[in-house]
């Protein structure tokens, strides 16, 4: 392909839209942003527009859109701006479009990215809420129309990267025993288990290793993030809940390893930054510059591994329960999560009742089979309500 491959960058406002946008711009005979979306930061959206001159934008609300079709026809620019999830969904699937950023946050993703598979898009998925809800039926959507789905998450694509291209055989078959996800511990790693009740939501921001947008920071503080991956983990890359196991790796240098019966151990290193897996899917089978710089290794000087301690990340065990239930579990502990990690940020609960209230969640509500978008949207309503329901009981 001699032109510019056209890009969708469904929240482009967001750390990784910035990233992949920053690579992009690294590339302007590779790549260009066809279209990008935001949902909050709308001056960062239309900044970015401004710079990009993509052929679409999507804001949430009409008020919005003509706010900013207003000020970028003034200045020129020949971008139609769409509103809400059917503008996301169409600027997705969009028939010009050859690839698509996944990076919204949260259920709010799950849409638009299947809209991208459905099309038979190049995926590059860092929504991993979507996946981890809807995963057997995303998967079937992948096989069915041909999309190519590359994974953004750091540790998925260190695993992609160690994995033999034929791997879509099945792991025994190309000899994998097990997928070690390695995970920073986030900032509370070490924090007196009696002091996590009074942690604040800019402590748990503030990662040791990686800069981030907020739900995902405190996902790595809970390290429900890991158990996310876990789930992720799963489908892409067709493995058991047992077959992935977590290591604790402070330093965040190595992304994640994949251990062969032979007894050999392939793992993927860097410095933690994601234009590096976002470069990679961009260009896969090529590689390209993403402007991460050299790892230095002397520098790096030792690297350190730990078992996880469930006591201290409790979410981590509901996670790998929900994986071992599948049906709905999963797609229910995300949405328990969203809404504590919510209310965590706006002060209405503690971080550890965080777990507490997707155990609630998890362990009342029946887990259910999901053969359709639909059983999976409820699933996500039913468990929003039961976790609605904990903060009334508590009165926060
Ligand atoms: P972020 O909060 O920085 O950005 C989120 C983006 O989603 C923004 O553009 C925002 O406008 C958009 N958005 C939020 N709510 C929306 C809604 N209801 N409708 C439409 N758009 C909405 O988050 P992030 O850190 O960039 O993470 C994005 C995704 O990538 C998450 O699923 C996260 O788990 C995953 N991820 C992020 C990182 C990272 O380093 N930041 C690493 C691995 C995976
Ligand atoms: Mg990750």
């Amino acid at each position: 392909m001699n032109r510019p491959q056209r890009i969708t960058v469904l929240g482009a406002t967001g750390s990784i839209g910035l990233s992949t946008l920053d690579v992009i711009a690294r590339h302007p005979e590779r790549y260009q942003a066809f279209a990008l979306t935001g949902f909050t930061r709308l001056a960062e959206l239309e900044r970015l527009c401004l710079h990009h001159r993509p052929r679409f934008a999507v804001v949430p609300d009409a008020g919005a859109a003509r706010q900013l079709q207003t000020t970028l026809s003034a200045a020129g620019l020949p971008t139609r701006v769409l509103v809400g999830e059917q503008g996301l969904c169409e600027v997705a699937g969009h028939p010009d479009v050859d690839a698509v950023m996944a990076a919204i946050v949260g259920a709010a993703g799950l849409k638009p990215t299947l809209a991208a598979v459905e099309a038979g898009k190049r995926v590059l998925l860092a929504n991993k809420e979507a996946l981890v809800m809807s995963g057997a039926l995303f998967m079937q959507a992948v096989r069915r129309s041909g999309a190519v789905l590359l994974p953004i998450d750091s540790e998925h694509n260190a695993i992609f990267q160690c994995l033999p291209q034929d791997y879509v055989r099945g792991l025994g078959a190309v000899g994998v025993r097990r997928i070690l996800l390695t995970a920073s511990g986030g900032p509370f790693r070490e924090t007196p288990l009696e002091r996590l009740p009074d942690v604040s939501p800019e402590q748990a921001c503030a990662h040791p290793n990686w800069s981030m947008g907020r739900k995902i920071s405190v996902d790595s503080a809970s390290m429900m993030n890991k158990g996310l991956e876990l789930i992720e983990a799963c489908w892409l890359f067709d493995a058991r809940p047992a077959q992935v196991e977590v290591v604790i790796h402070p330093q965040s240098v190595i992304h994640s390893l994949v251990d062969y019966v032979d007894g050999s151990v392939l793992a993927q290193l860097g410095n933690p930054d994601m234009r590096t897996p976002i470069a990679y899917a961009l260009a896969w089978p090529e590689r390209i510059d993403s402007g991460v710089s050299a790892l230095d290794l002397f520098s790096v000087a030792r690297l350190d591994f730990q078992a996880p301690d469930e006591q201290r990340f409790p979410c981590l065990r509901l996670a790998r329960q929900a994986a071992e239930e599948g049906g709905s579990a999963p797609a229910m502990l995300n949405a328990a999560n969203e809404v504590a990690v919510a209310a965590f940020l706006e002060r209405r609960i503690r971080f550890t009742e965080i777990a507490s209230i997707i155990d609630e969640v998890l362990n009342r509500e029946v887990s259910a089979a999901v053969e359709t978008l639909d059983s999976v949207l409820e699933a996500d309503r039913r468990a929003r309500e039961a976790a609605c329901r904990w903060l009334a009981r508590a009165g926060r």
